[in-house]
């Protein structure tokens, strides 16, 4: 056991390992862990008494980037450098977000496919991993700091409705940050551990989390029983917080909209000190009747009741998920024992009153509702560190379990710590013309590589008709059932063909050797990840020669011998890249091939070539 500093309250204590409880927030991220005296959670704070750190990026010369408070000042002085929201692009491709393009001041890379987004920040592209990883490692930086030790091991939380994609994406980016995460934690879970809800194995409660942030609303349903967190139903609105009250606040004071704020103020900085002074009056009205400021020399005002009719209807789109959200649980309202509120915008009173009337109940509000997740999260870490005996620990998968794909590349589709019994699925598709089988190599470990990992079955897929590359949608589905026994299976859904095989996960391996794997995945992250990422790139811009092969042989007489010449000319650079390129050139050259051939690619698009560039393939 080592002794550590801690600069909370009573000043040094004993603590026999640190596992950090993180809320990584779309717009806030904060640390919270237990307090080895009293063992209660407590959030970590510097010396200025701030807790939250803004989850935003800022990328300036020469290398140097920024995280937090002080990234945030370049929001508005250099939008493309300065990134926010990362939360939201956590493994989404470009046409999940698309939608909401404009939202991003930063580039988000338009890449026509189902590949994972990229964002560039000056001639670099990086990927939401490597972003929250940034994040992640400046909380990691500064828990160190507060707590002088080391701080190697996290839980994470994360929105109920997070895919698989998405945990994993949330979890990779722990890992590039130097931490070792136990598990990724539902946040309407955390925030009902932070309530001391689901502590007793006797207990059954149903509860509704109500989560209104700075830009997301999430409304969960979750049955507690016997120690076991589940989430019947998930709402809200993912564009939806306190960033709209706050406008509303600003139309009513200058009659400007979103479209013609641009027009109505002199300056951005205008536009942003308006902004500002909307929330501090909207922060102000939480707790008195009337706010008054004055901006470039003008007076301005707002009463409680006034804002309160401004807020009324973003407050009852709120209930409108809310309603959804029960129905969809199959509840009715007096089913509910009790609504817990997080998040920022729920200190305002009406939206408390409201949410209060709709559930008739009075809601749990007495922790800080920025803090009650990262609260929670800490009392998950600890139950982890096996300090709560009396809390039932469902079995879990002591290494994550998953599949090879191109590159030798290690695709986990069962996390370790995940509960079991457990399933995941994903479809994968074939490399080659008339492929006709395909081999599925399983493998447990934490590493990257899959030859870093243990090699536990091999089998082929055989029978698939002739198809063309990128046509068969293979899904392989993973199956660890309450004995700890994996039954892998595949199957070709275009031709139903199929294939099943029973894996022993864990056979051979001592507790020592899974230690040992599980040292070695957090003592690599870093190559693991460097080799990660130039691999993606590599076989990114593979697929993208041969799409592009492949679609000027076969589009050849609609195409003029000018776009066929530019084209391979960049094909022929990019092909250069791929041997000599760093991550970033590769993915520049996919980019600019990407660039030139969009024009007359989109003229003639050929579904079943589309569809070719989609998903991830199997060597
Ligand atoms: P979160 O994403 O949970 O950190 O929530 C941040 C949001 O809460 C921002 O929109 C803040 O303006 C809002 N917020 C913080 N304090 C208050 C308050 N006292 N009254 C109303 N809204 C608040």
């Amino acid at each position: 056991m080592a002794t550590i500093g801690i600069n909370i309250a009573t000043g040094s204590l004993q603590q026999a390992e640190i596992i950090a409880g993180i809320d990584l927030g779309t717009t806030n991220s904060l640390v919270a862990v237990i307090h080895p005296d009293t063992r209660e959670p407590v959030v970590l704070k510097e010396f200025d008494g701030s807790a939250l750190v803004p989850s935003v990026i800022h990328f300036g010369a020469g290398d140097q980037i920024s995280v937090g408070e002080q990234a945030r000042e370049y929001l508005v002085k250099e939008p493309q450098q300065t990134i926010f929201s990362v939360k939201r692009l956590m493994g989404k491709s470009y046409q999940d977000v698309k939608d909401h393009a404009s939202f991003f001041t930063y580039k988000v890379i338009d890449d026509n496919t189902d590949s994972l987004v990229k964002v560039q920040a000056g001639d670099k592209f990086y990927s939401p991993v490597e972003l929250s990883s940034f994040i992640l490692k400046e909380l990691k930086t500064r828990a160190e700091h507060i707590l002088k030790t080391p701080v190697n091991k996290a839980v994470i939380t994360v929105p109920a409705y997070f895919n698989d994609a998405q945990r994993q994406a949330t979890r990779d980016a722990g890992k590039l940050a130097g931490l070792d995460v136990l598990r990724i934690v539902n946040e309407p879970t955390a925030a009902s551990l932070a309530y001391g809800l689901g502590m007793r194995k006797d207990e059954a409660k149903t509860v509704a989390v109500f989560d209104l942030g700075g830009g997301t609303f999430d409304i969960s349903v979750l049955r507690i029983a016997g120690g076991i967190f589940e989430v019947l139903s998930t709402n809200g609105d993912t564009y939806l917080g306190g960033d709209d009250f706050d406008r509303a606040i600003l139309r009513h004071w200058t009659g400007a909209t979103d479209e013609t704020a641009a027009e109505r103020f002199s300056s951005k900085s205008e536009l942003q000190d308006f902004r500002l002074k909307a929330e501090e009056a909207k922060k102000h009205l939480s707790f008195n009747d009337y706010f008054e400021t004055e901006i470039g020399g003008k007076k301005f005002s707002l009463d409680k009741s006034t804002f309160e009719s401004l807020a009324a209807p973003l407050v009852e789109k709120t209930v409108d998920c809310c309603k959804a959200a029960l129905s969809d649980a199959g509840l009715g309202i007096d089913e509910i024992d009790e609504v817990i509120m997080v998040g920022g915008s729920t200190r305002i009173p009406l939206v408390k009153q409201t949410v209060g009337k709709f559930f008739n109940k009075k809601v749990n509000d007495t922790l800080n509702p920025d803090e009650v997740v990262a609260l929670g999260a800490a009392v998950q870490a600890d139950i982890l560190a096996g300090n709560n005996k009396d809390f039932l620990l469902l079995d879990i998968t002591p290494l994550s379990l998953g599949i090879e794909t191109m590159g030798g590349l290690m695709d986990v589709l069962i996390p370790r710590n995940s509960k079991i019994p457990s399933g995941a699925g994903r479809q994968y598709t074939t490399q080659k013309d008339g492929q006709s089988s395909i081999r599925i190599s399983v493998y447990q470990g934490e590493r990257d590589l899959v030859r870093d990992n243990r090699k536990l079955a091999e089998f082929n897929l055989t029978g698939i008709p002739g198809m063309p590359a990128g046509f068969p949608k293979v899904e392989i589905s993973f199956l660890v059932n309450a004995d700890g026994i994996l039954v892998v299976k595949a199957k070709e859904l275009r031709s139903g063909v199929q294939q099943h095989i029973e894996v022993k996960p864990q056979y051979g391996l001592t507790d020592e050797q899974v230690e040992q794997m599980l040292f070695d995945s957090i003592t690599h992250p870093k190559e693991d990840m460097a080799v990660r990422s130039i691999t993606e790139a590599r076989t990114e811009a593979t697929i993208m020669l041969d799409t592009t092969e492949r679609f000027i042989t076969a589009n050849a007489a609609y195409l003029e011998p000018a776009e066929i010449a530019e084209t391979r000319s960049y094909m022929d650079k990019l092909v250069q890249l791929i041997q000599t390129g760093t991550k970033d050139e590769v993915q520049a050259g996919i980019e600019k091939l990407n660039e030139i051939s969009k024009p007359y690619a989109e003229r003639l698009m050929d579904q079943a070539i589309g569809k070719a560039m989609k998903g991830k393939r199997i060597e």
